[in-house]
């Protein structure tokens, strides 16, 4: 059984992106530009904008916080995206989500112009990743798609069975392990909440793709010897063995689990740190402009 190791694999892409980014500073190429917007001030919010503003200055990106308050309106909100999309200087911008209950997340979305969706989240760069055009990937599941890559794991005519069909997530991550490439042409199964017999499914699955948000929810018994398990779950909860007073929990029962699988992703440190190296990669790419030529 081997772990996948998501931090010494996102440093190691990191890494990589840094040496690009000193390349194109001595060569007196354009730095590439990151903004994120922030609508109010939700603690999980602040966190995940952090980590991403953090690692755009470790890699050498310029970023941009753009803060609104949360009482902005879903026009003036709007007219900020849209100069987004103007300023030259900045290659692609997030919307960090969720937003608050008066502001549609649909129209915000579909107002990004779509050569700066680094989240990938916009229609059009979710219709040409399921037609296998080139396209901004959503970050989770290009991240998956890399560790798979990275560990070499075969994905060709096998079976890979999604828990989960959220748009970040499990459907993407099921449209991309269909597609005829690499990581992908697996035969795949996408599963959600209403799904019977789950557990015969899980069975029938050589890769197992874990997102349904329940802690330890998947035991040993949805799992046959020699499966590859990514567990995409992070779910906080009270622990009195660390000193923060809580630990992060996947979506699998990582103890039982593990020692039937041929690879497996830990929670931390599995799929977690991927996620904004991925959308490093992307903005590394809407830079470039590699995507829309
Ligand atoms: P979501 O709540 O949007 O979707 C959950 C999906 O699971 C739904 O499609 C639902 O139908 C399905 N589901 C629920 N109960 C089920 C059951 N009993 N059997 C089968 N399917 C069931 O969640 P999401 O945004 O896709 O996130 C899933 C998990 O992944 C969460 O724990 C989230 O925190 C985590 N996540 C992690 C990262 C990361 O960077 N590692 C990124 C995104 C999400």
């Amino acid at each position: 059984m081997t772990v996948i190791d998501g931090k010494k694999i996102s440093e190691e892409i990191q890494n990589e992106i840094s040496a690009e980014v000193k390349k194109i500073r001595s060569s007196g190429g354009k730095i590439p530009h990151l903004a994120a917007v922030l609508v109010g001030n939700d603690g999980a919010s602040e966190t995940y904008v952090g980590g991403k503003v953090k690692a755009c200055e470790k890699v050498g990106f310029k970023s941009t916080l753009v803060r609104l308050p949360g009482t902005v309106s879903e026009n003036d909100l709007l007219k900020k995206i849209a100069e987004l999309n103007c300023d030259n200087d900045i290659d692609g911008f997030i919307v960090q989500l969720p937003l608050p209950k008066h502001i549609s997340d649909r129209k915000v979305i579909e107002t990004i112009d779509p050569k700066k969706d680094v989240d990938g989240f916009h229609p059009v760069n979710v219709g040409r990743m399921a037609l296998n055009l080139p396209s901004y990937l959503p970050a989770t599941p290009y991240g998956i798609l890399q560790l798979i890559e990275r560990y070499k794991i075969e994905t060709t005519g096998k079976n890979c069975v999604v828990i989960g069909r959220s748009h970040i997530v499990g459907s993407p991550m099921s449209i991309l392990m269909a597609r005829n490439a690499y990581p992908g042409n697996c035969t795949v199964t996408i599963t959600h909440s209403k799904t019977k017999n789950l557990k015969e499914i899980c069975l029938s699955a050589d890769i197992l793709i874990v997102a349904l948000g329940k802690a330890e929810f998947l035991t040993a018994d949805y799992v046959k010897q020699g499966t590859v398990v990514i567990d995409v779950g992070i779910t906080r909860v009270k622990s009195d063995k660390t000193k923060s007073g809580w630990k992060l929990l996947g979506d699998v029962k990582y103890d039982e689990v593990a020692p039937k699988c041929s690879f497996i992703t830990p929670v931390p440190g599995g799929v977690g740190p991927m996620t904004i190296t991925a959308l490093l990669m992307n903005t590394l790419k809407a830079s470039k402009m590699e995507i829309y030529t």
